[in-house]
């Protein structure tokens, strides 16, 4: 699937339901084609709030990404997000109706697995980007997280924690669909076994289950196996992707993080948005340009170590 240079939706309707990580309660997700380029709409229908999928929208980034309007909070919201940027489908209404979406299998694969199945179809008019001209970096402590100037979109990802099973990974890679769907994708949410009661004391987790999230003990993962060597910092990527949907546009930049998270994935999104002198818009990539004479697999093993 190479990177399109038009905007996208999906062909028909999705529907799929479950239980919210934190909340542990029901709800239905509803992903209903665009007949414009409205961007990414949620709708609360409970009580008919429209939230666009905006930073300026972010609301509580602790363990998860919450947009909150006119008093609707919608949480959990970045493993959708991160499913539909990485397959490129930027213009959708999605209707639920609960606070929290459902964590599924803890990654993003059962949406990747649905948006496939339904397929995408054209918008008109050509798909925008946000081509970075100069750095941006938001810090805290030594977390950080920072975006460079980049002829597509790339993600270099670094963590590194004081426990053997984790340790540090780190890893680089750049965007395509079909990378994101083979790389990324099913990759699940992770916690340390030392954190679960805290958060579950906190009122956090309370759906979380070794059947929705990779959870680290001192000798490894409690899980019977992992679906990647390096499943959590592919996670802390599917997240990244997810949570830069809330730029509201594709972003053309080199982004690394270290030891990052919602709260500093979201800054930068905040801060690129905050900061239009750093970036312009194009409708032109170097992939959408060359894919003209080469395939887009080719150019990929031809032009990025990744
Ligand atoms: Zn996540």
């Amino acid at each position: 699937m190479p990177r399109t240079a038009t905007p996208q939706t999906l062909s028909r309707e999705i529907t799929l339901s479950g239980h919210g990580l934190h909340g542990n309660r029901p709800c239905t997700v509803r992903l209903v084609p665009a007949t414009s380029t409205t961007g990414l709409v949620f709708v609360h229908t409970p009580t008919g709030t429209e939230i666009p999928a905006k930073a300026d929208l972010a609301g509580d980034l602790v363990l998860s990404t919450t947009l909150v309007k006119d008093g609707v909070r919608l949480q959990t919201i970045e493993h959708l997000l991160s499913a539909l940027t990485g397959l490129e489908v930027e213009h959708l209404r999605i209707e639920v109706d609960a606070e929290e979406l459902p964590i599924l299998d803890g990654s993003a694969a059962p949406w990747v697995e649905a948006i496939l199945q339904a397929g995408v179809v054209s918008l008109p008019g050509r798909r925008r980007f946000m081509k970075v001209t100069q750095p941006m970096e938001v810090r805290n402590g030594d977390r950080w997280i920072r975006v460079l100037p980049f002829d597509g979109l790339r993600l270099r990802y670094v963590i590194d924690f004081p426990i053997p099973a984790l340790g540090r990974q780190s890893r680089e890679l750049t965007l395509t669909p079909d990378k994101y769907r083979r790389e990324l994708g099913a990759a699940r949410t992770f916690c340390l076994a030392q954190e679960v009661d805290m958060m579950r004391a906190r009122g956090l987790a309370l759906g979380g289950s070794l059947d929705n999230a990779v959870v680290f003990g001192a000798d490894g993962p409690l899980n019977e196996s992992l679906r990647f060597e390096d499943e959590a910092v592919r996670h802390k990527m599917l997240d990244l992707v997810g949570d830069l949907a809330l730029l509201g546009a594709p972003l053309l930049g080199l982004v690394e993080a270290h030891m990052a998270g919602h709260a500093l994935h979201v800054g930068l999104a905040q801060a690129i948005l905050a900061n239009p002198g750093c970036w312009e818009w194009t409708e032109e990539t170097q992939t959408s340009n060359v894919r003209f004479f080469f395939q887009a697999s080719q150019l990929e093993t031809a032009a990025q170590p990744a």
